[in-house]
């Protein structure tokens, strides 16, 4: 073996034994089933550990295999995943069920090939299901990976290139335990987040740091490159909120736009100081709604909302407008909604 596979495989080894000791009791580590695998990597592409696990635990509980989720409406799906955002994962999640449902009799594939093949699932996932319910020797790669990886190799490779990936997944392969590949990508994920995080690495304890390119030229700081600066949108939303004794008026948001299939109000885009009987639709012009917050600000992946909102009791004598529906408090708790709404609902309701 020459100097470098000799000292990937010291790494490799390294990370499984740290592991052993340190890795965090987990509900979805307890098993080689694919589904709750699966669900739980849908879940943690959108958020922490400690944020996700209620939800895992919910959709469990709701949909315990891949045939009570498939079965499943969309809206019902959906309301469960509400607060996590970026709601065309728990879309495709439900598309995928059914897939795997009515093509392959309720069973996952069992490879990262035909995984990679379905809808929602990129290259992270499909290694994470085939090593970890397949023991498949596929390298996963995502935030944490890319990050451990370059510090410990001196890799300034671009993250944000699409084409650096590969070379990130050749490092984790060279590094893979033979016959190890569940444990070793369970440890190198696990280890991004516990050990060497992205501020404050915890250098001085790390089992690596002999070896470590980043320790050695304290490096850490400047590790992962990542230069691709993601272009952010800013959008006013004001929402108005038409009211008639005790019920409020919701559609369901449609076409490629944000929150699709979810719940909100009438909705107005225009500028920070909306002219109301400009933008209004044309029964309700005449009238000025009440402001009550906003603007505050809400972060989407490419996008920074700046949402308001008012309240307008509407006369029975006006109709409400055709995408509109009224809806009592208790039918709104059931719907799905996206989170300035549900925040809002809880503040002035
Ligand atoms: S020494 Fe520090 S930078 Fe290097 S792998 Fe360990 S925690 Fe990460």
């Amino acid at each position: 073996m020459n100097t470098q596979a000799t000292l990937t495989a010291h790494f490799g080894y390294k990370l499984v034994d740290w592991y052993q000791s340190n890795s965090r009791d987990l509900p979805w580590r307890r098993t080689r089933d694919p589904y709750p695998i699966w669900l739980s990597e849908v879940i943690l592409q959108q958020t922490r550990v400690v944020q996700g696990r209620p939800y895992y635990e919910r959709f469990m509980q709701a949909f315990p295999d891949i045939h009570a989720l498939a079965a499943a409406s969309e809206k019902e799906v959906l309301a469960l995943w509400q607060g996590l955002g970026y709601y065309s994962r728990a879309r495709n999640m439900h598309a995928t069920a059914r897939t795997i449902v009515l093509e392959y009799g309720g069973k996952f594939p069992a490879s990262y090939r035909e995984l990679i093949g379905l809808r929602g699932v990129g290259d992270y996932t499909a290694s994470a299901i085939a090593s970890f319910a397949f023991d498949e020797q596929t390298p996963v790669v995502d935030g944490n990976v890319f990050r451990v990886l370059s510090r410990y190799y001196g890799i300034f490779e671009d993250i944000a290139n699409p084409a650096s990936r590969n070379l990130f997944k050749k490092a984790a392969a060279m590094a893979m335990p033979p016959g190890q590949a569940a444990t070793f990508n369970q440890a190198i994920m696990e280890f991004g987040a516990l050990q060497c995080t992205p501020v404050s690495p915890l250098c001085p304890s790390c089992p690596v740091n002999s070896t470590c390119y980043a320790f050695r030229h304290e490096a850490q700081s400047m590790l992962p490159v990542k230069n691709k600066k993601t272009q952010v949108k800013e959008r006013h939303i004001h929402y108005v909120v038409l009211c008639r004794n005790g019920s409020i008026a919701m559609k369901e948001r449609t076409g490629k736009d944000i929150w699709e299939g979810l719940f909100d109000f009438l909705e107005v885009e225009a500028g920070a100081a909306p002219d109301w009987p400009a933008v209004l639709p044309e029964d309700l012009a005449r009238f000025s709604p009440t402001p009550v917050s906003g603007p505050a600000k809400h972060l989407l992946t490419h996008r920074r909302l700046l949402i308001s909102f008012s309240m307008l009791e509407l006369p029975e004598t006006v109709s409400l407008p055709a995408e509109l529906q009224w809806y009592t408090p208790g039918e709104i708790k059931e719907l799905p909604k996206p989170l300035p709404i549900n925040r809002f609902l809880k503040d002035f309701l």
